[in-house]
């Protein structure tokens, strides 16, 4: 991208998405927190809005999302958790003071502090993370399918089968190369290829 910098990524489950921001690890990696005011921008469609964030404050979003990553991808295919993951998680956990409150509409909203308030986003998503990795929620751990990124995602389709982080890019992807090659199978190779 020329201008600007990469879209997020978008998912349903909070600590998952926050791990997305870095995508394609296996492959051209794409950054999608690059600096401070992405992060802010990104805590902001979370709800976890805050006024401001330090490039040190970044790099402990950073931290706790590749301690998060480490600790989600041990717990998919069933390994021992990282010991230094798990510290960084419940470090991050433990220091956040966010407070849950009910809006009259009945929904919920994060009440950070006015002096940590990044510190006390990174909590919420810690929190999120903790209740993944620990079977607390309804739903599989599982690793993307596509080779070039086995993100770790949180599967609560029915069965449990999905196979991509996303359907819009990994499974778009996947599926096109699938379609291609079976269009191209049984005849010559396409001179024109663009
Ligand atoms: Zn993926």
């Amino acid at each position: 991208m020329r201008t600007g910098f990469p879209d997020f990524r978008l998912g349903s489950v909070l600590s998952t998405s926050f791990t997305g921001t870095l995508s394609e690890r296996h492959g051209d990696a794409v950054e999608r927190i690059p600096t401070p005011q992405r992060l802010v921008d990104w805590l902001a469609v979370y709800g976890l809005a805050v006024d401001s964030c330090t490039t040190a404050q970044l790099d402990l979003a950073r931290e706790l999302r590749e301690s998060i990553h480490a600790a989600a991808t041990a717990a998919a295919i069933g390994d021992a958790l990282p010991a230094p993951a798990v510290h960084a998680i419940n470090s991050r956990s433990t220091r956040g003071r966010a407070a849950a409150v009910l809006t009259p509409e009945g929904e919920r909203q994060w009440r950070l502090g006015p002096a940590s308030a990044v510190e006390d986003a990174l909590g919420v998503i810690a929190a999120d993370a903790i209740c993944l990795i620990s079977g607390e929620r309804d739903g599989r751990l599982a690793l993307c399918a596509s080779p070039t990124c086995r993100a770790a995602f949180f599967d609560t389709s029915r069965s449990r089968t999905r196979r991509w982080c996303d359907m819009n890019t990994c499974g778009n992807r996947q599926k096109k190369a699938r379609f291609n090659a079976g269009r191209h199978s049984g005849r010559p190779a396409p001179s024109d290829t663009p």
